[in-house]
């Protein structure tokens, strides 16, 4: 498939559910596996992190095409946002899983002094992976990384959305991997709930809030440990001293790239009155800048499509809603159906009860809101749910602190948009509604191990505080807790 080749190709047939029964097996089929890996060596997983990566690599030109069929990705953006992420994220764990391997000695405290103390980590065990279809090579396979990087079996169920990726992931999955230790299961609801009857030793779950709260009840009845990486509405704070070419051309392209179907993408905008005018300008040129004529820009092979007709008759809805109360549109219109297109759309005046106001929008809106006095952008956001990134443009060192400390989300990034996802040294993910827990990095390595404490008893007094509770044991026991009080 070429660049030229614009309209998504039709979804294939989705792939039938899978039975209960045969997902079972598959479970048990991984378990003497997972008990074998606890033994593997860092040298044992780099190899396989290196055969992945050299996978990703050498099929690239096939990533490109299945993200292009399921939802018309460009081509340069599937390298920067799918496969990118993932060789960079397989290149940090080869690079350091020694050292993450290596137990953590801890020094003794002085009660118990006399002792040997250290973190080992060790494999979760039998782990389930269930990603979206927004970015579905990239929230698939680097979770995988971590999680083959902590030693452990996976099944990895793709969204049923994007099924040309999803399939292309089955292959390159069963080209590596024997299923007792890592494969991709595909089907829709019904096969994630079988998945999800199963008593897996963790599970690492990027989607919806909605759906997160489903996967954390039927974790609950195993006690399995989750990691909830969800979405919700992730604003944007604009100050007056902020670099306003900056501030736009970064921001317009976090709104805009993969069609706004980004969980951190910035989902509304905070902008401080003064600069109102200036900043919806700004981000009319940016625009132009980085897609084109505004007249021409569903021509443009650089942007992206809405996954389905579903998903696009919902933000046609949310966009007429908040027309129909007086909104205005500063750049593009309501969308018909042609292609799964919607133009990029800056939407001001926008009345508090809209429905673009209250729900993830995941798409190519952008509602811009002015304040003048920045404790009621605060206030507002202190008023939603925390999100999983909270963007902040400013100069003035203590309108950033002011923010920072007076808000909670998931990861901040100042005066940019989005790079926090690819610093593997940050830990990435929500709080409460946003996520439960961390990836990418040593974070994801910790998020599929299980921190087990160490203790070697060598010649402690531990011995003082158990009975026979004489006359010198009680007067030791007493003047320890004085002193430790
Ligand atoms: P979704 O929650 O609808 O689906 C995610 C996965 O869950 C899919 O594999 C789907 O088959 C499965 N699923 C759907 N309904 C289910 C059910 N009832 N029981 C069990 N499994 C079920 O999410 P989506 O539409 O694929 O993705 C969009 C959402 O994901 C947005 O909210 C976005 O913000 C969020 N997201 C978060 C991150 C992150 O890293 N935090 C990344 C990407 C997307």
């Amino acid at each position: 498939m070429t660049e030229t080749d614009s309209a998504p190709a039709a979804a294939p047939h989705a792939p039938a559910e899978k039975s209960a029964a045969d997902i079972q097996r598959l479970f048990k089929a991984q378990q003497p596996r997972a008990l074998a890996l606890r033994e593997s060596t860092a040298a044992e997983r780099i190899d396989k992190l290196r055969r992945l990566r050299r996978l990703m690599f050498d099929r690239r030109e096939a990533i490109m095409d299945a993200c292009h069929a399921d939802f018309g990705k460009p081509r340069a953006e599937v390298e920067v946002t799918e496969i990118l992420p993932v060789v960079a994220e397989a290149r940090h764990a080869c690079a350091r899983l020694k050292s993450w391997m290596k137990p953590q000695r801890k020094r003794p405290t002085l009660l118990l002094l006399g002792t040997q103390a250290a973190i080992h980590t060790e494999p979760r065990g039998r782990c389930l992976i269930i990603s979206p279809w927004n970015y579905p090579i990239n929230l698939s396979f680097g979770p995988l990384v971590s999680a083959i990087a902590a030693g452990n079996t996976v099944i990895l169920k793709p969204s049923e959305l994007t099924p040309h990726c999803a399939r292309l992931m089955a292959e390159m999955i069963a080209e590596l991997f024997d299923p007792s230790e890592v494969t991709v299961v595909q089907g829709a609801v019904a096969t994630a709930q079988s998945l999800l009857d199963l008593p897996f030793d963790h599970i690492f779950f990027t989607g919806s809030p909605a759906v997160g709260r489903v996967v954390m009840a039927a974790a609950a009845k195993h006690l399995s440990s989750v990691t909830l990486e969800l979405g919700g509405k992730s604003p944007v704070v604009v100050d007056a001293s902020a670099d306003l070419d900056n501030t736009a051309r970064t921001l317009v392209w976090a709104k805009f790239a993969n069609n706004g179907q980004t969980c951190i993408a910035p989902d509304y905008v905070y902008v401080h009155e003064d600069i109102r005018d200036a900043f919806l300008k700004a981000c009319v040129s940016a625009l132009e800048a980085l897609y084109g004529d505004q007249g021409r820009m569903a021509d443009n092979q650089d942007y992206c499509r809405i996954v389905n007709d579903k998903h696009h008759a919902r933000l046609r809805g949310i966009l007429e809603d908040a027309h129909e109360r007086g909104a205005r549109l500063t750049t593009g219109a309501i969308p018909d159906n042609t292609d799964r297109y919607i133009a990029p759309t800056i939407v001001t005046d926008i009345p508090a009860d809209a429905r673009i106001m209250e729900e993830e929008i995941f798409g190519p809106l952008m509602p811009v809101l002015g304040f003048n006095d920045l404790s009621t952008a605060i206030a507002d956001i202190n008023a939603r749910p925390k999100p999983l990134a909270l963007y902040i443009y400013a100069k003035d060192k203590a309108v950033i602190d002011r923010i920072l400390a007076s808000t909670s989300a998931g990861g901040t990034a100042i005066n940019t948009a989005m790079l926090q996802f690819l610093h593997k040294r940050l830990p990435f993910g929500g709080v409460n509604n946003s996520g439960i827990g961390n990836s990418h990095g040593h974070a994801g390595y910790r998020a599929f191990s299980h921190e087990r404490s160490v203790l070697r008893d060598r010649f402690s007094l531990a011995f003082l505080f158990r009975p026979p509770y004489n006359a010198f044991t009680r007067q030791f026991i007493r003047f320890t807790v004085r002193w430790l009080g």
